[in-house]
């Protein structure tokens, strides 16, 4: 599917007017925030928590903060990290650094301290924003002296944005505002604020400059980061511009309940916002009936989230006590959304949820249903403008296999990274024959959509035969009693490895594993058929909210080597 070609079947779908190649033609990702600023200065740009900032009032703080940063001698190129929680502070500084040319690197907040050290050390970063409460300063202040990182920026999270003073951090339990220490070390945002905002210019190649380094497990698990160039990153805004076509600029309302640390947020909820003037209904966690209570009194227009936050909305058991009518989009993406979950929420709450795909290198979205034409369910949709997918023979690596085979998923276009920071060998590996090697197992039908099979690395070899989990998690979903489900690969010593269902019931519900067995058994091949159903009360998740396998396999690893 190539757009350069024959007219593609999603482009028809599209108002005719729109020349994809004009639209996204590379430009620096801060030419959306001084766009905004000047087209929408009194509309609101973020709404957090009640307290409301223009446009306008971004636009100043990131050129104060712009200055501010030059004045403590960051320079470009210099890695400016972000260890933050949603606030405005993440949209503040983000575009500050980039309008003088340093790169972001995104911090979880949550990762443990040896992760931190590492991801500090690796992108060289010198310079780190956070919060003057205690639970994420005195992380990062351990890191002054023990790795590369010299400078600590603090945000207070009460006086100089206009925060309620009694506002506590909802995002962990510490609560209390850290022991902050009084040193060179240490800068205060409000002194390094305290400027005209008339920063030195500076140019910027947005094909080269690394806008944001995005750390990621790519598909060997070892931490690198992603160098997203300041194309990249617009390219990709531009791209979800093309797939929102009835989105009236200045007028729309983003929820912002992801966490923009994470490359979804950061482009479809933060940038696709600022180029749209869309104000961010910004939200510091996913708490469930604050998110409903929020969706239903701000009204925002788009609601992108991960398939747990729509499965939970959709077993809310008095969701339809929410007014949600105000919702047009709602994007799922970062993990497959179960059938069951996405006609229960479209039910229940009237609103569209689309699933879109996408990963850390390319920005990170490459493909989505089209809003105004036809959603394919259990499908990934059709690829955003100027984006090319080949479906890759998994043996050799590069013959390009026909519509409807399976293989590996490889991607072309303007949101595919520059490469992998400092490793050579692996961007090699990851980006052989020009194409961005996805580590996802799918095939294209006729029309062209893309199914995703299943990740390359989840697939599960029993006794020679290949099960993709993701065939055997869809269908328990099928199961109404099934609230959620993760399937892994177990050692297993005559098939090499056996199939095991880790399920989460609905509050209240009673099932037994040979009850779901009795019912997978006119769904599922007996190879796919999992040996073992385990049901708990909760099952492990990332982050920002995928179910994630890691730690199950982990954890029967251990249970096989202790037998
Ligand atoms: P990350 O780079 O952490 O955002 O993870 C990207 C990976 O998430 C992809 O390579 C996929 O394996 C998975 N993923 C994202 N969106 C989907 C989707 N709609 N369906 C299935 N897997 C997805």
């Amino acid at each position: 599917i190539d757009p350069g070609g024959a007219e593609p079947v999603w482009l028809r779908k599209y108002p005719a007017d729109v020349n994809w190649r004009k639209t996204i033609s590379p430009a620096p990702l801060t030419s959306l925030m001084d766009h905004a600023v000047k087209t929408f200065a009194d509309r609101p740009a973020v709404d957090f928590l009640g307290k409301i900032l223009t446009f306008g009032e971004i636009g100043r703080m990131v050129g104060q903060a712009a200055k501010g940063l030059q004045q403590i001698g960051v320079k470009p190129g210099d890695r400016v990290g972000l260890f933050l929680p949603n606030t405005p502070y993440s949209i503040v500084y983000y575009y500050a650094a980039l309008t003088i040319g340093a790169t972001i690197v995104n911090f979880n907040p949550l990762y443990a301290l040896r992760e931190i050290e590492h991801q500090v050390n690796d992108s060289g970063t010198r310079v780190m924003v956070t919060l003057d409460l205690a639970v994420v300063y005195d992380k990062v202040h351990e890191l002054l002296g023990k790795t590369c990182l010299e400078r600590i920026i603090v945000c207070p999270m009460a006086g100089v944005l206009p925060f309620p003073k009694n506002l506590l951090f909802p995002l962990v339990k510490g609560k209390e505002i850290g022991k902050v220490e009084k040193s060179a070390r240490i800068v205060q945002h409000k002194a390094l604020m305290q400027n005209d905002g008339r920063y030195a210019p500076v140019q910027i190649d947005p094909e080269t400059a690394v806008a944001v380094l995005q750390y990621t497990g790519g598909t060997t698990g070892l931490p690198k980061g992603a160098m997203l160039t300041h194309a990249n990153l617009h390219a990709n805004a531009r791209q979800l511009e093309a797939w929102f076509p009835d989105a009236r600029p200045g007028q729309e309302r983003t929820m912002v309940v992801l966490p923009l640390f994470h490359v979804f947020a950061m482009t479809v909820c933060m940038n696709y916002s600022v180029l749209a003037g869309a104000c961010m209904i910004m939200l510091p966690r996913f708490e469930l009936d604050q998110v409903l209570e929020t969706l239903a009194k701000k009204k925002p227009s788009l609601f992108p989230g991960v398939p747990t936050m729509y499965t939970a909305i959709a077993h809310h058991p008095k969701i339809r006590a929410f007014d949600l009518s105000s919702i047009n989009y709602c994007l799922s993406g970062g993990a497959p959304l179960p059938l069951e979950v996405k006609q229960t929420f479209e039910k229940l709450t009237g609103c569209t949820l689309v699933e879109g795909y996408g990963l850390t290198e390319t920005s990170p979205v490459t493909h989505c249903n089209p809003f105004n034409g036809i959603s394919k369910e259990g499908s990934i949709g059709l690829p955003m403008p100027g984006t090319t997918i080949e479906i890759v023979d998994l043996e050799d690596g590069e013959t390009v296999l026909p519509q409807g085979s399976r293989g590996e998923i490889c991607i072309r276009g303007p949101q595919v990274m520059a490469g992998y920071w400092n490793k050579p060998e692996e961007t090699a590996k990851t980006m052989a024959g020009g194409r961005l090697h996805t580590g996802d197992v799918g095939y294209l039908d006729e029309d062209g959509y893309a199914f995703i099979v299943d990740r390359i690395k989840d697939l599960i070899i029993a006794g020679g035969y290949n099960v993709y989990p993701r065939m055997v998690e869809e269908a328990v979903y099928l199961h109404d009693l099934v609230e959620e489900c993760t399937v892994i690969g177990i050692p297993d010593e005559y098939r090499g490895q056996t199939v095991k269902a880790f399920v989460k019931l609905k509050a209240g519900a009673h099932l037994t594993a040979a009850e779901l067995t009795a019912f997978l058994k006119e769904r599922l091949s007996p190879i796919e058929m999992p040996k073992q159903i385990e049901f708990r009360d909760a099952l492990p998740k990332t982050l920002i909210g995928k179910l994630s396998k890691k730690e199950l396999v982990q954890e029967e690893k251990e249970k096989y080597e202790a037998r």
